[in-house]
């Protein structure tokens, strides 16, 4: 059983930052469109406005690929945090249940396997990207771990747990 949960958790690749994904490696992956979490991937729960980098790296994005943010956060948050990017958004999408995922796919008009998804939980942005059969996800180590809700907290220790088993395994 582990193993199927384990197998939804993994993501294809694991970066420290978003800018740091190349996007020529998104265009090696055929992929057409990006779905983005927000908090803790774009930017910090507390900022309104993403880095300097950060808002490069979109732009660098932008003209190969459609780009729809998704966040499990209240939509008056996440349109405050969309606007110096200028993108797209779906607020409050119960992220991993797959639900919005399809919107997102349906916003985007793309098929799941033209779709990638990076974000900077396991158990919300890549289980749920993979039950929904987004083609590639993208793991972003979060940007700021202080203001995040219990549950995250939670969630967080599960991760932390789940990716030393990963280090120990890769050792071996
Ligand atoms: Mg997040």
């Amino acid at each position: 059983m582990w193993n199927v949960v384990e197998k939804k958790i993994t993501p294809d690749l694991m970066v420290d930052r978003i800018s740091h994904i190349s996007p020529e490696l998104l265009t090696k992956w055929k992929l057409k469109g990006v779905i983005l979490d927000v908090d803790n991937t774009l930017l910090s729960k507390k900022a309104n406005v993403p880095d300097d980098d950060i808002f490069d790296w979109v732009e660098s994005i932008r003209p190969m690929m459609n780009i729809v943010l998704l966040s499990n956060n209240i939509p008056s948050r996440i349109h405050r945090a969309s606007m110096p990017l200028d993108l797209p958004y779906i607020g409050w999408t119960m992220k991993p249940f797959p639900w919005y995922f399809k919107k997102a796919l349906r916003f985007l008009n793309l098929c799941p396997d033209e779709v990638g998804m990076i974000g900077d939980q396991l158990f919300t942005d890549i289980l749920g990207a993979k039950w929904s059969g987004v083609g590639k996800t993208i793991y972003v180590r979060p940007m700021d771990l202080r203001y995040e809700s219990c549950w995250t907290k939670c969630m967080r220790k599960l991760e932390k747990k789940v990716m030393l088993q990963w280090t120990t395994k890769s050792s071996l």
